[in-house]
């Protein structure tokens, strides 16, 4: 398949992915290359399956209906409007040629729509998907908590969860099957949104007058001996028995052996049902990242140097979750896969390209970690920044006022803040709206096709 160019002698910058790293990146570009992007002489090419950013740290409260789901994704054709957008996956980055294959939006999986795109300079920010392990059971029956689109099924599938066990008053074992939640892996995403969703079921059941809240059984199954690691040993251990006082059970040094048709099997012995199995227990760097040929470290990740470009590679540059990117804070180490360094690193990303392109100095990067804030359900929360430990509402509100501040564009700012004076007003939304998976089922059934198939 021959190599398209076209960008004429332009300089053809290519971003693979258009998340964190990807869409800050080309927003630095954009800036900073205004009057070259202007003249034609730069041609920056942001290539993503969506075309929207996720701002992850928001999905737990999409999940729990307190954000509208559109309001956590920016879209990158209004923030990105000086770069070209091109929706679909990249399959192959092949430096050898410089070219990353992609196969377009809507194109199938025979790869006879697939298109070779060649670039001068590539950044690489596929970041990481789920680590997942050969549990039985766990493919067919888990889901992730990565997307806005697992989060919208999410809600909407906890929601049904509580409809099933209120439609089936006299099926114990139905009803305990819905009314059980499971969630495996104790890190950010895994705490977060098990404590959003829980903090909505339980408000959600005061309208289900066959349900008793304490009925519903939720579960944190952790590998290792502690919980939220990112706010430290101490607020661990605070978030663990917050938790608990909830009635949430908390399982640590325990790990999920099985999950066939949804039998959950422990190691610690127990076995139940469960109508939900949440896996969030790691990421690891993009399965398209193993398959290039760019140079890799053992756990998977490209080869980044501090001034985050790829080892041995000085047109290609990577960071955020797919890179390994050197600690300078930490001798040794290699910085933490989260949102605060892949915004960072996109800034001085961009402006090492900047260098590159006008024959200056790069610069290293450098950051050192300042802590973090979780939100544990409406006004719960758990917060380490700068060393100041907060619990509560006020920990709360630091996550909600922290991450208002970072979320892209002045518009989703607005719409945001517009949700939660909403929600000070109006009780949360119930409504399960599962049905939107199968649009069609109403209008097959009307033209004749049988219920069943
Ligand atoms: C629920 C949740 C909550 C979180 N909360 C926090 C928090 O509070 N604080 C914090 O610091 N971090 C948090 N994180 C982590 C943080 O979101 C990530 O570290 C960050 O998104 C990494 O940025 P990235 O650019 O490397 O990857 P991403 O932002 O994931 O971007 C990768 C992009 O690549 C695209 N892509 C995927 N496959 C392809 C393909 N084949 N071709 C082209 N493009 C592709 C994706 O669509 C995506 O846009 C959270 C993560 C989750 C899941």
């Amino acid at each position: 398949m021959p190599s398209e160019r076209t960008t004429g002698s332009a300089q053809h910058i290519v971003i693979v992915g258009g998340g964190y790293v990807g869409m800050y990146t080309a927003l630095r570009l954009q800036k900073k290359l205004r009057s070259e992007l202007r003249r034609g002489e730069v041609v920056v090419t942001v290539i993503d399956p969506q075309s929207y950013m996720t701002y992850q740290p928001f999905l737990p409260e999409a999940a729990a209906g307190n954000l509208e789901p559109r309001h956590v994704v920016a879209p990158l054709r209004r923030v990105l409007g000086r770069c070209r957008i091109m929706n679909g996956f990249v399959t192959r980055i092949e430096d050898a040629s410089r070219t990353v294959t992609v196969r377009p939006a809507g194109a199938d999986s025979t790869g006879a729509a697939d298109r070779r795109i060649g670039y001068d300079l590539l950044v690489v920010a596929l970041g990481s998907v789920s680590r997942t392990l050969p549990i039985p059971g766990l493919a067919e029956c888990g889901i992730g908590f990565k997307t806005v689109e697992e989060a919208i099924f999410l809600r909407n599938h906890v929601l049904h969860q509580l409809d099933i066990a209120a439609s089936n008053p006299g099926d114990e074992k139905i009803r305990r099957r819905a009314l059980t939640f499971v969630f495996v892996g104790a890190g950010f995403a895994g705490i977060e949104a098990l404590a959003e969703l829980e903090d909505m079921a339980r408000d959600a059941c005061r309208w289900y007058p066959n349900i008793d809240a304490d009925e519903m059984r939720w579960m944190m199954v952790e590998a290792t001996g502690r919980i939220l690691p990112e706010v430290g040993p101490e607020m661990g251990r605070w978030t663990e028995e917050a938790l608990r006082r909830r009635g949430i059970e908390v399982k640590l040094e325990t790990l999920l052996k099985s999950a066939e048709k949804r039998q959950i099997v422990l190691s610690d012995g127990e076995e139940f049902e469960a109508g939900t199995l949440v896996w969030t227990a790691g990421v690891k760097p993009h399965p398209v990242v193993g398959d290039s040929d760019l140079p890799l470290d053992a756990k998977g990740r490209i080869k980044a140097t501090v001034e985050l470009t790829v080892e041995g590679l000085e047109h290609v540059y990577a960071a955020g979750d797919n890179a390994a990117v050197p600690d300078l804070t930490d001798t040794g180490d290699f910085t933490a896969p989260n949102a605060q360094h892949a915004v960072r690193q996109a800034k001085v990303l961009g402006d090492n390209i900047v260098a590159d392109l006008r024959g200056k100095t790069r610069k290293p990067y450098k950051h050192a970690y300042v802590g973090s804030v979780a939100s544990l359900g409406l006004h719960k929360g758990v917060a380490n920044v700068y060393g100041l430990k907060l619990r509560g509402v006020l920990a709360w509100l630091m996550h909600r006022t922290y991450h208002l501040s970072r979320m892209p564009t002045v518009n989703r700012k607005f719409r945001i803040t517009a949700d939660w004076t909403l929600a000070l007003f109006f009780r949360r939304e119930i409504v399960s709206l599962g049905e939107l998976e199968w649009p069609r089922q109403e209008f097959e059934l009307a033209a004749g096709r049988r219920q069943d198939t």
